[in-house]
């Protein structure tokens, strides 16, 4: 997992979530988010930006469902949501907290099982997480892949508002400035003098092109860039091609994982298997009518499943506390839901939302908040069990800790699986 302090947002794999920082989101609406002690003026570029990281994580979690590794492992950490929330649930149920040698022979199996699962999938995707030597680069890995494709989806995002020229400074300017490998793999399929966007459609149709497939992506990636020509490259990439990718990787699924994640009794708490094969006929959906077009892509996000973000302030926001100050209130009228994780006094003293869950502005959640932080919880306080560490900031480690001891204290002998908004 990610740590994330000092980044704007990240995503996790095996919860539909995203994580946003909460001065990011107070930026994007300064309306929802009253910022007092400053004017309140924020200038243009940090609300692009915040608009920006929302569409890059958006990508992150679509690109998730697709590309075949990835989807197997969000469907092992379903199944390991299952496992999880029957051993916290007896942990419990006995007042005590989860821990690896207090498990009952069931639990101990399942847990086991996970564990098996989770080395046959690195040993079956394996070259999804080596990494290729391109000789123009040196070292490219499949996140490198990722990261150029929740790129170019973000730029795209800001085409209706920025303009083609506008656009095309702006990348210029910050890929000079940020020389990453995915900036450097997006350069790399750029054909100079066609409009900014068309690149940003033919780079994103090549990458799905390489993830979305039964096929190794670097391998892919490699041909894609031996392309001599764009019309070439337009032929191999174009949407048939994706299309024929498509439903050959999913003709070759069989995965026995689905079994364990798809417990109607848990079903109501975290995410099941089914949920997740859901979300991806819905984004398969989406993308086909859209024909594989990144444009098309960003204007039929509503058709797509989008989930909600959890905001936090981060280690350092905390420490200075320079915190937005923001009420669950404020954030319902303009979120239309909002779940507390937690408050602090921000520089002023005034109590405020240090971390929550709200529906990613602009956007229906698809899922229900509480669900998001159950699964939180979960891959935080079964971290031992599953010999992981979890960790996301000082402020939501403390807090899932301090809701463990809570429940363990309170008595109430109540299962994991049933908890009320905390305020
Ligand atoms: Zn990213």
């Amino acid at each position: 997992m990610t740590r994330l302090s000092g980044r704007v947002g990240a995503h996790l794999i095996g919860v539909p979530v995203i994580f946003l920082r909460s001065d990011v989101l107070s930026r994007l609406d300064p309306q929802a988010w009253p910022v007092h002690g400053t004017t309140g003026q924020h200038p243009e570029p940090d609300r692009l930006g915040a608009l920006a990281t929302i569409h890059h994580e958006i990508r992150h979690f679509h690109d998730a469902l697709l590309t075949p590794f990835l989807f197997h492992r969000f469907l092992l950490e379903v199944q390991r949501n299952a496992i999880g929330g029957r051993v916290l649930a007896s942990a419990f149920a006995r007042g005590s907290t989860p821990q690896a040698d207090m498990l009952n022979d069931e639990e101990r199996e399942l847990v086991a099982r996970h564990r098996r699962d989770v080395r046959e999938h690195r040993r079956v995707f394996a070259d999804c997480y080596a990494t290729a030597t391109v000789d123009w680069l040196g070292a490219l890995s499949v996140s490198d892949l990722l990261e150029a494709n929740a790129v170019v989806t973000e730029y795209q995002a800001l085409a209706p508002l920025l303009g083609e020229e506008l656009l095309a400074r702006r990348w210029t300017e910050w890929s000079g400035t940020v020389p990453t490998k995915y900036t450097a793999v997006v350069n790399r399929l750029m054909v100079p003098g066609e409009p900014f966007t068309r690149n940003l459609r033919r780079i994103n149709r090549v990458l799905m092109w390489c993830l979305y497939g039964a096929e190794s992506p670097l391998r892919r990636f490699t041909a894609a860039t031996n392309c001599a020509w764009p019309g070439l490259l337009d032929r191999l990439c174009g949407a048939p091609a994706i299309e024929r990718s498509l439903r050959a990787a999913l003709r070759r699924e069989r995965y026995e994982v689905w079994q364990l994640g798809d417990d109607e009794a848990t079903a109501r708490y975290y995410l099941g298997a089914r949920d997740l094969v859901d979300y991806r006929r819905q984004y398969e959906e989406a993308l086909r009518g859209a024909d594989f077009r990144l444009d098309g892509y960003v204007e039929s996000l509503a058709a797509t499943p989008v989930p909600p973000t959890c905001f936090y302030a981060d280690d350092d926001m905390v420490r200075t506390r320079r915190v937005p100050f923001v009420r669950k209130a404020d954030l319902r009228t303009a979120y239309g839901d909002a779940y507390v994780l937690g408050l602090m006094r921000d520089a002023a003293r005034r109590t405020t939302l240090s971390a929550g869950i709200i529906p990613t502005p602009g956007h229906r959640s698809c899922v229900a908040l509480n669900r998001v932080d159950t699964m939180l919880a979960m891959r935080y306080l079964t971290q031992e069990i599953f010999g992981d560490q979890v960790t996301y900031s000082t402020l939501l480690d403390n807090l899932y800790d301090g809701y463990l001891s809570e429940l363990i204290a309170s008595g109430r002998q109540r299962s994991a699986t049933a908890h009320p908004d905390r305020r």
